[in-house]
């Protein structure tokens, strides 16, 4: 059904107020990056899947899951690219908020503590992830089911850590346009501010979704 708008990927509207991560992430930051980056990637994506028509009534998940051994050679580049750039945004205004901060507890402090140890270890690792990044990329933490614990890792671009079997549950964007217009080249203070964003009960609903399979 391509082209139907009713199955076709749509841009998801922001749970909070452009400003509503003030003074951490500013508002013009996030109405660009919501309204113009993710709103390319959610077009660009519909457009790849023309392409692909077998793989356009796929929930994004399973499109990501597959995409590497699915897509045709020809879509195949452009969905990992639109597709993933796509589900990591989604992810990424989910897992942020205002009100936010503070330490994991629950089910999500659990599982930060037996992977990480202790979450200054959590945020270290993550942190280097996100500097060591070369170019664009996301610093991601994700639910390896194999291994049934939280990973930290890096990935260039928007290549989704659901192409190799991992789910993500929290991840920062460490693309210039995440952060140039209030940290300029200062990547570090932008990934340490960060964490006073981070929505844990949304992450901890991502750390369940994934513990279950859904
Ligand atoms: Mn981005």
């Amino acid at each position: 059904p391509t082209g139907d708008p009713a199955v076709a990927h749509a841009l998801p509207s922001l749970p909070y107020a452009f400003d509503a991560l003030e003074p951490h992430i500013d508002a013009k930051t996030m109405e660009t990056h919501s309204q113009k980056h993710h709103k390319a990637y959610v077009d660009n994506l519909n457009k790849a899947l023309e392409g692909g028509p077998d793989l356009a009534g796929l929930p994004i998940e399973e499109l990501l899951r597959t995409v590497k051994t699915s897509a045709p050679d020809a879509v195949k580049q452009a969905i990992i690219n639109n597709g993933g750039g796509h589900h990591n945004h989604a992810l990424f205004w989910e897992i942020m908020g205002p009100n936010g901060g503070g330490e994991p507890t629950g089910a999500i402090g659990d599982a930060v503590k037996e992977a990480f140890g202790d979450f200054a270890k959590l945020k270290e690792t993550v942190k280097a992830n996100g500097v060591g990044q070369f170019g664009s990329g996301w610093t991601w933490v994700v639910w390896n089911p194999t291994a049934t614990k939280l990973e930290a890792v890096k990935r260039p671009n928007q290549d989704s850590p659901l192409m190799d079997g991992l789910v993500p549950v929290l991840g920062i964007d460490v693309w210039e346009h995440a952060y140039y217009l209030k940290y300029q080249n200062r990547r570090p203070s932008y990934l340490d501010a960060w964490w006073n964003v981070v929505n844990w009960k949304a992450v901890e609903a991502k750390l369940a979704a994934a513990k279950a399979g859904r």
